[in-house]
């Protein structure tokens, strides 16, 4: 966009609120994202009129941070459209505060266009499709512990630049297929699978804070980094794990190892990426924000 098609845009905002002063604070509103589908990352872009004044912007019904990007003019934050989001417009709604103390407020619109995810079909052990009644509750207490997790936005934003892939092995397109395991439906694919061999180390993508480790019915050895801002991280089916609950991690360094535990069919990462709880495909956080770091 020109200069002078900005100063258009901001122009009719300042109609559209009904101000009357050339001076008033605008929000001009914009996205950049792979496509606008169930599963993907939005950043969503805020430029105010006035420096520093940091606008607040609310998506499916959370709370997006907005961190300046620039001179404190642009301001970014991420929004996660959920696997299962239904296609249609959601409203996003953004509002800053000048230094006079006028709110001004806008709404901008994401256009989530259907997306049809493909079925995969995998042969695992039976005990991992009709799991014995003895390990119902493990089941279900594992699932509680890692949602509560993900419920958490924490106040620090621990993740800056750009976002490494864990392993060296490339990545399958196994995010959100429909999953049917020896032939019976189970949840979509909530992760990507990385080929990598058993042993390969996992490297943190970004910075973040181990949450949890341990053993999972289905997931294996998992590591959950919590990278703040609501964003996390969750790898599975480890051979081995190197980082204890509570540790910091830089981007890039060891969380465990590429193993089979778990519900596989053989040895691969899995990373699941939570954002504000919505299931989203890591391959997204690495295109937008790719990361220049060679892996080794
Ligand atoms: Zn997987």
């Amino acid at each position: 966009m020109t200069e002078s098609t900005r100063l258009a845009v901001a122009f009719l905002i300042l109609v559209g609120a009904g101000s009357a002063a050339a001076e008033d604070l605008s929000l001009e509103v914009s996205h950049r994202a792979r496509a606008l589908h169930p599963g993907e990352v939005v950043i969503l872009e805020v430029r105010v009129s006035e420096r520093g004044a940091a606008p607040r912007a609310t998506a499916f019904g959370k709370s997006i941070r907005m961190f300046p990007a620039e001179d404190g003019s642009l301001w970014r934050g991420l929004v996660g459209i959920d696997l299962t989001v239904e296609p249609g417009k959601v409203p996003v709604a953004v509002q800053a505060t000048a230094a006079d103390g006028a709110e001004v407020r806008k709404t901008y619109e994401l256009a989530v266009l259907p997306k049809q995810f493909p079925t995969r079909r995998l042969r695992v052990a039976p005990r991992y499709v009709d799991p014995p009644p003895d390990v119902l509750a493990r089941i279900l207490r594992e699932a509680e512990d890692v949602a509560a997790i993900f419920e958490v936005s924490s106040a620090e934003r621990l993740w800056s630049g750009g976002f490494r892939t864990p392993v060296p092995g490339p990545p399958t397109s196994s995010f959100g297929r429909r999953s049917v395991f020896n032939g019976q439906p189970r949840n979509p694919h909530s992760g990507t699978d990385f080929r990598s061999g058993a042993g390969t180390p996992v490297r943190a993508p970004n910075a973040g804070r181990v949450m949890l480790t341990g053993n999972q019915y289905f997931s294996g050895n998992v590591v959950v980094l919590d990278h703040g801002w609501g964003l996390y991280s969750y790898f599975a089916h480890l051979s081995t794990i190197d980082v204890a609950e509570g540790d910091l991690v830089a981007r890039g360094e060891v969380v465990g190892a590429v193993g089979a535990t778990g519900r596989v069919t053989g040895a691969h990462l899995h990373w699941t990426v939570r954002l504000n709880e919505a299931r989203v495909d890591p391959l997204a956080l690495l295109e937008l924000f790719p990361d220049a770091t060679p892996l080794d």
